[in-house]
């Protein structure tokens, strides 16, 4: 087994991480910036190094820092968590070649992910079923690519390959504006990722996110664990997100799930990953990978019982999956809401110190977080500070438990979005199910 891991991140991924570590009997070393001196898992740790300013660029993006920490700590491992530097082939690279385990896949595999051709070139041979597109590069040809947008039908999405983060993507409608649309792409994607290659797809108009958890060990196992509905968003970020995915039916999680599962055997994919999709009139179309563990991944853990971050370190240190697939079931329905500290209605974050704290419980309900009374919320980071997450027998068991949860949880001190968690509880369309991807702005009038 491990024996000291450092852990890579901050707030309540980092308190997740750390809470797997100490069942598994793993030493863990918090890396914190000069303003998360009092997070709680740094308080828990067993070994804390302060790795720099409050600015991520100078703490938490700091490769060298990081690896140092390890070293001067004697610990063998490294888990970056989501966000920050989990999805940077070149950390992960660094991180190996310094002789430490990187809790994740290997470099190469989040390289071929990260680029969004080849990982879709990969998919594709796996049979994982892709949006219509080019499927390669764009050429300079004018005549072909006029051609081509023709054959795939308006509106298109030209995409930057380099691209993430919701930025490198533009949407054309009509013939008279699409090569001019691939010019800017291209000159921004050039400016803004140092690569100008780019890719046309249909553009989707009313989809919804559904992605599928997978789970992979190094000697060529390959489960999914269901999938995830996330098409409450605010501005590309999920706001909610619930497993199952309501209307899909078992027959359709068994053919994308075994699909997602033979692609990460193709690719010798190692760890949690997810493949995401948008999903419209019955069909999946993959649009990327995921290559770390997700915010969401409590409610594929309340549905299915596997401990996903305790088995990426178990992968990590070498074991085989402890499931296979015919071990993995779906009980219920799991729901979570990001709780953020921001403004429930303008979103403007909203950093200070809670001056009260209770959170609510009972049966079905998780909370992940790692605030407490008289923690002051930086405002440096993310605004999320914790995930609240009710499981039940079905779907509305689920969010009955969840309202009852909102109605008991009180933070004062700073404003937070539970008022718009209780909205989106109520509504009808959400008690529905199958909302798309579109929905909650147009809810709130953005
Ligand atoms: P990023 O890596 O920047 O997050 P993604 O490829 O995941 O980029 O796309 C981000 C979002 O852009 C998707 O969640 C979806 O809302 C929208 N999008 C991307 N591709 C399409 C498409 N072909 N049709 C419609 N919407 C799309």
């Amino acid at each position: 087994m491990i024996e000291k891991l450092v852990i890579a991140n901050r707030g309540e991924i980092a308190l997740r991480i750390q809470r797997a570590c100490r069942e598994l009997g793993i030493k863990t070393v918090a890396v914190h910036s000069e303003a998360d001196r009092d997070l709680k898992h740094v308080r828990l740790a067993d070994e804390s190094v302060c790795i720099g300013p409050a600015a991520s660029a100078d703490s938490y993006l700091q490769t060298p820092s990081i690896i140092s920490a390890a070293e001067i700590t004697d610990a063998v491992a490294i888990h970056p968590g989501y966000g920050f530097l989990s999805e940077n082939a070149d950390f992960a690279e660094r991180v190996e070649e310094s002789g430490f385990i990187f809790v994740g896949p290997k470099p190469e595999t989040i390289r071929l992910m990260g680029d969004k051709i080849t990982a879709i070139e990969a998919m594709k041979a796996a049979g994982v079923p892709c949006v219509p597109g080019s499927g390669g590069p764009l050429t300079e040809d004018k005549r072909e690519t006029l051609e081509l947008a023709q054959q795939i039908g308006y509106p298109v999405i030209i995409k930057a390959s380099g691209g993430g983060g919701g930025r490198g993507m533009r949407v054309v409608h009509s013939e008279a504006a699409l090569l001019n649309a691939i010019a800017l792409t291209r000159a921004e994607a050039g400016a803004t990722f140092g690569n100008d290659i780019v890719y046309m797809e249909k553009y989707l108009q009313n989809p919804r996110h559904v992605e599928f958890q997978v789970m992979a060990d190094s000697y060529g196992n390959a489960i999914y664990l269901g999938e995830r509905d996330c098409s409450m968003q605010r501005r590309h970020q999920k706001v909610v997100e619930e497993a199952p995915a309501p209307g899909i039916t078992e027959a359709q999680r068994q053919q994308i799930g075994e699909r997602c599962a033979e692609a990460c055997r193709q690719i010798g994919y190692r760890g949690a990953g997810t493949f995401e999709f948008l999903y419209e009139n019955g069909e999946f179309y993959f649009i990327e990978m995921n290559t770390r563990v997700q915010v969401e991944h409590p409610v594929t853990e309340m549905i299915t019982g596997v401990d996903i971050v305790k088995e990426q370190l178990l992968i990590a240190a070498g074991e085989r999956l402890s499931y296979k697939q015919s071990d993995i079931g779906i009980r219920g329905h799991a729901i979570e809401c990001r709780i953020n500290a921001e403004d429930a209605t303008t979103f403007i974050p909203s950093p200070g110190a809670i001056s009260r704290l209770h959170l609510p419980g009972g049966p079905g309900i998780r909370v992940d977080t790692h605030i407490y009374t008289g923690y002051r919320v930086p405002p440096y980071y993310d605004s999320m500070i914790g995930k609240l997450i009710a499981h039940g027998e079905n779907r509305n068991a689920a969010i009955a438990r969840m309202r009852t949860a909102l109605s008991e949880m009180v933070i004062e001190g700073i404003k937070t979005n539970i008022p718009l968690h209780q909205e989106i509880m109520k509504d009808q369309n959400f008690m529905t199910g199958g909302a798309n991807i579109h929905y909650l702005e147009k809810k709130l009038g953005l």
